[in-house]
């Protein structure tokens, strides 16, 4: 097996905007794992996320660092190949996730089949969770127009968390007149309690249906407590819940968590994070970065495991590195679509790959 980097850079459709900062330029490393014997190729997607210290140059050191592991195990089973890996990547969740991705997609593709039907799914697309559309955080107007830039979906995750909490209120209420579906708040840890305390029953009444990851991770324990005992609108972790270990610790003050492969290392910890979630009666939702359609397709394989999803990664870009739509799980109005074909379903055109690379290693 061949471990085959291509690093790419993809401009932003819109300046993208969270309580941690601004980018204008999405640059992430597409894994392919090439069996030469099968003729396949598997593919995963490292996204680089800077305010985690994930860069292209870091991603593709990490994935250099592994190549003798990744090209010299044989990929039996996605699981017990994650296993051989993981030790090596313990510090590196992203890289480890676009292996653990790679493999999902080349080992399903060997059998023929879906991973999602390897994996035990069943593969009607209508029985799963719809996925939200997210409006970066903005002025309201702006808001809005992104919004009524992407109208018939489901339901819309706000990304608020400005600091100022009137702002933020008025950034839903002006939201809500552009749109009856209802909403999700992420505040990506730019609340303090009583501004999470004081924005629930208004939140309720604007027809938000939960608020993600208010509080910083490291909020006070009792702090956390009271928000998961007063809030009325459902708690759900996401920057509190990176790994494995973190699922107990979220149990007793938040009500979900939102998994996403880059933060726990892959599918396969996913899928163990999303079963014991659910044993401590956990929601689970699960994510994903700004990631083309490559990412998307490998992440969409958890949809059957959850019950929330937010996975509209590939339409923040403004290219891709598929040659059409039928070439990955596209998104379409909240629903993903999955094309017929073997593996995660995603098939990057060599030339989109040489096209977008990028210069800044
Ligand atoms: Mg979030």
């Amino acid at each position: 097996m061949k471990l085959i980097l291509h690093p790419i850079e993809i401009p932003l459709r819109h300046p993208w905007t969270l309580a941690h900062g601004t980018r204008t330029v999405q640059r992430n490393v597409v894994v392919e794992l090439h069996d030469e014997q099968a003729g396949l190729s598997g593919f995963g997607e490292a996204a680089g996320i800077p305010y985690f210290g994930v860069t292209t140059a870091t991603l593709i050191a990490a994935l250099e660092g592994v190549r003798g592991v990744a090209e010299g195990v044989p990929l039996l089973d996605p699981e017990s190949w994650w296993a051989g890996l993981a030790p090596h990547l313990a510090e590196q969740p992203f890289a480890l996730a676009a292996l653990d991705a790679a493999a999902h997609d080349l080992w399903a593709k060997r059998a023929g089949s879906t991973t999602r039907r390897m994996l035990g799914f069943g593969e009607d697309e209508a029985a799963y969770p719809p996925s939200d559309f997210t409006i970066g955080l903005a002025e309201p107007d702006a808001m809005a127009a992104r919004l009524a830039e992407r109208p018939g979906f489901p339901v819309y995750k706000v990304k608020l968390g400005s600091g100022d909490l009137a702002a933020d209120l008025a950034r839903v209420e002006r939201l809500r007149e552009e749109t009856d579906a209802p909403l999700r708040v992420d505040a990506n840890t730019g609340w303090t309690l009583e501004q999470a305390i004081e924005a629930g029953p208004r939140l309720v009444d604007l027809g938000v249906e939960f608020l993600e990851q208010p509080l910083r991770v490291d909020a006070p324990e009792a702090e956390r407590r009271r928000l998961f005992e007063e809030s009325p609108l459902p708690v759900i972790a996401d920057e509190a819940c990176f790994g494995e270990a973190d699922v107990a610790r979220c149990a007793g003050f938040f009500h979900g968590v939102n998994l996403k492969p880059a933060k726990c290392g892959g599918l396969t910890p996913a899928l163990r994070m999303a079963a014991e979630a659910r044993d401590l009666g956990l929601r689970v939702g699960v994510g994903c970065m700004t990631e083309t359609t490559v990412g998307i397709s490998a992440t969409a394989q958890l949809l059957p495991a959850v019950d929330f999803a937010d996975l509209d990664g590939a339409l923040l870009l403004a290219d891709d590195v598929v040659a059409s739509a039928a070439a990955g799980v596209t998104l379409d109005s909240g629903r993903l679509r999955f094309p017929p074909s073997a593996g995660n379903g995603v098939q990057p055109a060599a030339a989109s790959l040489l096209r977008l690379r990028t210069a800044s290693v």
